[in-house]
């Protein structure tokens, strides 16, 4: 679904991401580690270009996401590719379900009524139903979250990039997050984390990207990468979490 080719990106003289060459087929789920600074947000950013790049290719489904386009192609190309960030950025002034179906009436012209059911449908995927009506204000971080990821889900996107989406969360309110991550996961759809939580990784990835300095210096299945990582850099990396 996903290809990354050759790309480079720098900030300034800063070369932030160095030849990144990866993949992700429809319905894998790869996590995305490494140290602070590593380039994980940039490079997760870049699939759906908040971020533009200097040089390579990202291409989804055949088609190139860094091509010279409008305005209008790129909304649409976004709306195919749903993020959920680690801060939730909800509407504070709409209530839940009109944050859920804000963008399929204004971006898809989804009829009101319609949005509205299937908002009411996705909340109660997510645990929410009796939040419908509620404001973002009176919810909890792991209960916004969860809004947040449904207002995604409410585009119908075939990928979904996440960016530590449970950074921001007391501890209590990780799980209820990474829960509905995984029931997402388990409906076969196509996923690119970001996270430090390495039970998430162990359980629900197909695939590890270990990044360092800019490069993806392994790739491997999570069995792999947690029982006998080849790098020293990622040998590092496992024993500082313990
Ligand atoms: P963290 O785990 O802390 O979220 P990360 O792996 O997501 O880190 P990035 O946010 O991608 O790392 O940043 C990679 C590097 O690029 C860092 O050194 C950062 O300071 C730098 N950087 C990020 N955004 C910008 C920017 N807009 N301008 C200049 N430098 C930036
Ligand atoms: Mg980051």
């Amino acid at each position: 679904a996903i290809r990354i080719s050759k790309v480079s990106k720098k900030y300034g003289d800063y070369p932030v991401l160095k030849d990144i060459n990866a993949q992700v087929a429809r319905g894998e789920v790869v996590v995305i580690c490494g140290p602070s600074g590593s380039g994980k947000s940039t490079l997760i950013r870049t699939i759906n270009r908040l971020e533009e790049i200097n040089s390579g290719s990202i291409s989804f489904d055949g088609q190139n996401i860094h091509a010279p386009m409008k305005t209008r192609e790129l909304n649409h190309l976004r709306s195919r590719i749903g993020f959920v960030f680690q801060s939730f950025n909800l509407f504070p002034h709409l209530s839940v379900v009109d944050n859920v179906s804000m963008s399929p009436v204004r971006v898809k012209g989804v009829a009101r009524d319609v949005a509205h059911d299937q908002a009411l449908r996705l909340l109660d995927r997510v645990g929410l139903a009796d939040k419908a009506n509620a404001f973002p204000g009176q919810l909890s971080g792991g209960q916004q979250q969860r809004v947040a990821i449904a207002r995604a889900l409410a585009m119908e996107p075939p990928v979904m990039l996440f960016d530590e989406p449970t950074s921001a969360l007391d501890p209590e309110m990780v799980g209820e997050v990474l829960a509905v991550m995984k029931s997402l996961a388990a409906d076969g759809m196509t996923m690119l984390c970001v996270t430090h939580e390495m039970g998430f990784a162990r359980d629900v990835a197909d695939r590890i990207w270990f990044i360092d300095a800019g490069q993806i210096i392994e790739t491997a299945t999570p069995e792999e990468f947690f029982t006998s990582p080849r790098h020293p850099r990622a040998q590092r990396f496992l024993a500082d979490l313990r």
